[in-house]
């Protein structure tokens, strides 16, 4: 049997990443993918080859921020390897009932000359508005790319701009108090403090919403952040899908010698003396693991459904149960549409133009509505009456998707993963089952045909997938996309739970990465690269520590002084 460094669970883009660091440090390491495509949330897939052949579709994933604003595409080259990003402008259109639009562009002022067209005054404050959330952002980064309890990674990160940014914003007890302020209030108290217009807030909304919490959630302001970093650093999507990231981790990964396995689905991980020493796939054949485990499933899935009990008590008494009552995970979920279209959508009523399919299309009439899309689902119901929405044509900007002419839709529509009044029935006793997907899919599609008359006429074909399936598909609790809730109280030093937010467990040589762990969810790749640095830096000799602590110190000094 071979015995590698470190076996990965999962080929999520996280697993994938924390791979191809170990790999370039010179570990040996194998990823155990249970399904037979890796990738988790981040693959492009043919999923109708018979009645669409050559549609190609991002079942999850599609719109890249995060990843770039962290170095993973620049220090894994994953450009050698493939990955081409193309960034969209402009990035996103919202059509409103009144005929009014919002029409995102990369570019913030050339976005408040659209606003302008409607509220002048609104245009203005819109500019100040993304300066602030512009610093915000620049401090956060370099608390995001850092394992949340390596103070030193954390300093070291800064440089002048972010020093500069960071002093912006709290340059004084009241405007720190005031920042504080922001942090606990909602992104509709917000945005309600800044623009009068519902043709602008309610898109702002339906995009700060996307941490998956209703626009009016005290402490998730930040979610506002979300419109900022189509901005900068930007919005794109990699020629070919979502699944061309994973390509190109995967090209590292064969290159650097590493392995990948799908269809090894992992049911236990061995421990041995309270040290983890490999896992056990369903079918019974073990991998033995000499350095260390690493999940890139979370930790409530990891221990819970995959380490003996005994073992876990051993470790920490506390921790069964406190993965079991304490991490929270609402009920509100996905249901994902895929069409092929034998033509682009066409907005009559907005003016149309091609340029509006380039970024994401928001079906969001009032931020009342983005309110009744998150509030609806986590009470159970279908938020059905007057839909809100996410869709993209994502062959606007890269034709190579689908057939000559050709184009795909993609729609996220938020709904429970449990139905109420419908416990027991359905996949997995969810409530969901085909008919109610497929009528659930029809509202959503009359609703879009509402501002794309086209649309209906244009379906070759078209795949529903339930918030069921998708949790099946993804394995992840209530298919929870994130792993677990982006609430303020999960976030940074809490993420999962405050004792294992390092990416470290009780149990020796047992790591966690991935969206459930620290800065969570979407396509970044920083928890794999931040969980790398963690496992590094635990096997590596004690004076190796010293010398990056030296490093980061003589930075954080240059940047002092220059500043
Ligand atoms: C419909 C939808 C749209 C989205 N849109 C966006 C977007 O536009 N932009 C964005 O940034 N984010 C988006 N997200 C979120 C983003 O895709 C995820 O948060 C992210 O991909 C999570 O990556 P991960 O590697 O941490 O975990 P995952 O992708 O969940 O990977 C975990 C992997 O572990 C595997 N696994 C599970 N159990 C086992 C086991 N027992 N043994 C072996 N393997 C196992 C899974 O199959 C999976 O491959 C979207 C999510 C969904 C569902």
């Amino acid at each position: 049997m071979t015995t590698y460094d470190v076996i990965i669970i999962g080929a999520g883009h996280n697993g994938l990443t924390c791979a191809s660091y170990l790999l370039k440090a010179g570990y040996s390491v194998l990823v155990l993918e249970k399904r037979s495509v890796p990738g988790g949330a981040a693959t492009t897939e043919e999923i109708m080859p018979r009645e669409a052949p050559g549609f190609n579709f991002n079942r999850c994933a599609i719109d890249h921020e995060f990843i770039h604003l962290g170095p993973v595409v620049k220090e894994l080259q994953l450009e050698k390897y493939g990955l081409e990003y193309l960034f969209c402008d402009p990035v996103v259109f919202c059509p409103h009932p009144d005929g009014s639009y919002f029409l995102g562009r990369k570019s913030i002022p050339a976005t408040q000359k659209e606003i302008a067209r409607f509220n002048e005054r609104d245009a203005e404050k819109y500019g100040e508005f993304m300066d602030f959330w512009q610093r915000l952002i620049s401090v956060t980064v370099p608390v995001f790319n850092a394992p949340p309890k390596s103070l030193i990674d954390i300093i070291g990160n800064f440089d002048l701009d972010n020093a500069k940014n960071l002093l912006s914003v709290i340059n004084g007890t009241n405007k720190t108090l005031d920042l504080i302020r922001t942090m606990l209030t909602s992104a509709e108290d917000m945005l309600n403090e800044w623009f009068d217009s519902e043709f602008l807030k309610a898109p702002l909304a339906r995009l700060a919403s996307e941490l998956g919490a209703p626009p009016s959630q005290k402490t998730l302001s930040i979610g506002a952040m979300m419109m900022s970093m189509r901005h900068h650093p930007g919005m794109a999507r990699p020629k070919g899908g979502t699944g061309s990231l994973v390509k190109a981790l995967l090209n590292l990964i064969k290159a650097e010698g590493g392995e990948v396995l799908c269809d090894q689905s992992v049911k236990k991980v061995l421990i041995d003396n309270g040290r983890a020493v490999g896992v056990a796939v369903e079918g019974g054949k073990e991998y033995r693991a000499k350095r260390g485990v690493i999940s890139n499933i979370d930790a409530r899935r990891l221990f819970l459904q995959a380490v003996d009990p005994a073992d876990i008590d051993s470790a920490d008494p506390n921790l069964r149960e406190r993965l079991q009552r304490r991490i929270v995970n609402n009920n509100e979920t996905i249901l994902k549409i895929d069409c092929a279209l034998s033509e682009p959508l066409r907005f009559e009523n907005h003016q149309h133009s091609d340029e509006y399919l380039i970024g994401s299309v928001l079906i969001a009439d009032s931020v009342k509505d983005v309110e009744i899309a998150h509030n609806d689902p986590n009470v159970g119901k279908i938020p059905l009456e007057n839909p809100s929405l996410y869709a993209v044509v994502p062959t606007m900007l890269d034709p190579s998707m689908a057939p000559e002419g050709k184009h795909t839709l993609w729609i996220e529509f938020f709904a429970p993963y449990q139905v109420e009044n419908a416990e027991g029935t359905g996949l997995n006793g969810t409530g969901w089952t085909d008919e109610l997907k497929e009528k659930v899919a029809d509202r959503v599609l009359d609703k879009l045909a509402e501002y794309a008359p086209n649309l209906k006429n244009a379906i070759i074909a078209r795949q529903v997938e339930s918030p069921a399936e998708l949790g099946v598909r993804l394995g992840a609790y209530k298919g929870n996309y994130y792993h677990m809730d982006m609430t303020l109280e999960q976030m940074i030093l809490f993420r999962p739970l405050p004792e294992i937010a390092n990416y470290q467990t009780p149990i020796e040589g047992l790591y966690l990465t991935g969206a459930g762990t620290h800065p969570g969810g979407a396509i970044s790749g920083m928890p794999g690269r931040n969980s790398a640095r963690v496992f590094i830096h635990t096997q590596e000799s004690f004076f190796r520590p010293l010398v990056s602590g030296w490093k980061t110190l003589q930075n954080t000094t240059k940047s002092l002084l220059s500043f």
